[in-house]
């Protein structure tokens, strides 16, 4: 260990993020990215913002991208806030509302990333097990707590909650925070933002990384009552004013104008989980039902680590998580009908 090292880099647990390998032909189906490229108008508009204005700083309110995701969502500028991908916004969130003396409320299967930002930031947390089919029961987190978060449809498990489920968890907590990390919701999920209106608790956290395939632009939000959307400006203008680039703000703001693509590209992916799911199950795997653009899957009788590492062999990345509950299962993003082709194959070799 460094001795320069403060307590807290001493201390810290990071995430690891799904690897970006150089492998010769690989199949990457490992970070649930799109297997499509970014709308057209998008990539335009990114290479347009490629000028001698780059010399000046972008607008810190990001004012425009606001404006159109607030027209977008039928909400008001006031309240969306955006940030360097939707991480960069959850690590705002925990900062600026999760942190009460009574601890936060998580699955115990979700977002890695949540423990990670709870120790960064302070915030004390409680994990709520799944049930036996890996799904969120509301009833469990009938307790008293200091805030909750969810991730809807739930990662890495695909499953998602109806709306009806949000709104009994959020009659039961009328009095602290509840984020929606609605990152995988545009693949079938039902969103809680018409909740945002009338709750002033609840707090939609979005992404472009997915549904818009857009991860390697970094542009995600928030959208909530103004009040929430403030505390989230004021640790943001404490850390970092201007999140996101000029080419960043012009890529998002394109994408959202072209809702014919997004929307082609979206029914090409359900499609593609649908067929993958089909093949995958003739296989003799258990697949939870997904409502995500990546689907979790275990085969009885292989340890999930001998299906990564014989898929790895094969130049097809998945994810697996050693973890208590899961390691079994592999995450596999949904990817095109040849990328499918290609893990199948590679599956038939290692599990049949
Ligand atoms: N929330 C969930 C549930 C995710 O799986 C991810 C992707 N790793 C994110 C948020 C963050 O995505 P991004 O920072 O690319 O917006």
């Amino acid at each position: 260990m460094n001795p320069f090292w403060s307590a807290l880099a001493r201390e810290l647990k990071p995430y690891a993020p799904g690897e970006q390998p150089r492998i010769a032909d690989l199949v990457k189906l490992n970070t649930n990215e799109s297997p499509y490229p970014p709308s057209p108008r998008a990539l335009a508009a990114i290479r347009a913002a490629a000028n001698d204005e780059l010399r000046l700083y972008p607008d810190p309110e990001a004012r425009r991208l606001r404006e159109t995701l607030a027209a977008y969502h039928g909400v008001g500028p006031e309240n969306v806030f955006v940030g360097n991908g939707s991480d960069e916004v959850l690590a705002h969130v925990f900062a600026g509302l999760l942190k009460h003396e009574l601890p936060l409320l998580f699955p115990d299967v979700t977002y890695s990333f949540y423990p990670v930002y709870a120790q960064l930031t302070g915030v004390a947390c409680e994990t709520v097990p799944l049930d036996a089919d890996m799904r969120v029961r509301i009833e469990d987190y009938r307790r008293p707590c200091g805030a909750v978060i969810l991730a809807n449809p739930n990662a890495p498990t695909g499953i998602a909650l109806p709306l009806s489920a949000i709104v009994a968890l959020v009659e039961a907590h009328r009095d602290v925070p509840v984020v929606i990390d609605e990152a995988y919701v545009d693949f079938g999920g039902e969103s809680a933002l018409s909740l945002v209106a009338t709750r002033p608790n609840v707090l939609v956290v979005r992404t472009m990384s997915k549904s818009r395939a857009l991860a390697g632009l970094r542009v995600g939000y928030a959208i909530g009552e103004a009040g929430l959307i403030e505390a989230l400006v004021r640790v943001k203008d404490s850390f970092n004013s201007y999140p996101l680039g000029r080419p960043a703000q012009a890529g998002a703001i394109a994408s959202v104008e072209d809702e014919a693509y997004f929307q082609a590209r979206l029914k090409d992916v359900i499609a593609e989980r649908e067929a993958m799911t089909a093949g995958v199950k003739a296989l003799g795997f258990e697949v939870l039902p997904s409502s995500a653009n990546f689907v979790f899957a275990r085969k009885p009788g292989i340890a999930g680590a001998d299906l990564a590492a014989g898929l790895r062999q094969r130049a097809v990345l998945v994810r697996h998580f050693a973890k208590p509950r899961i390691s079994d299962y592999l995450r596999i993003t949904v990817g095109t009908p040849a990328e499918s082709a290609r893990l199948l194959a590679a599956l038939r070799e290692i599990a049949l």
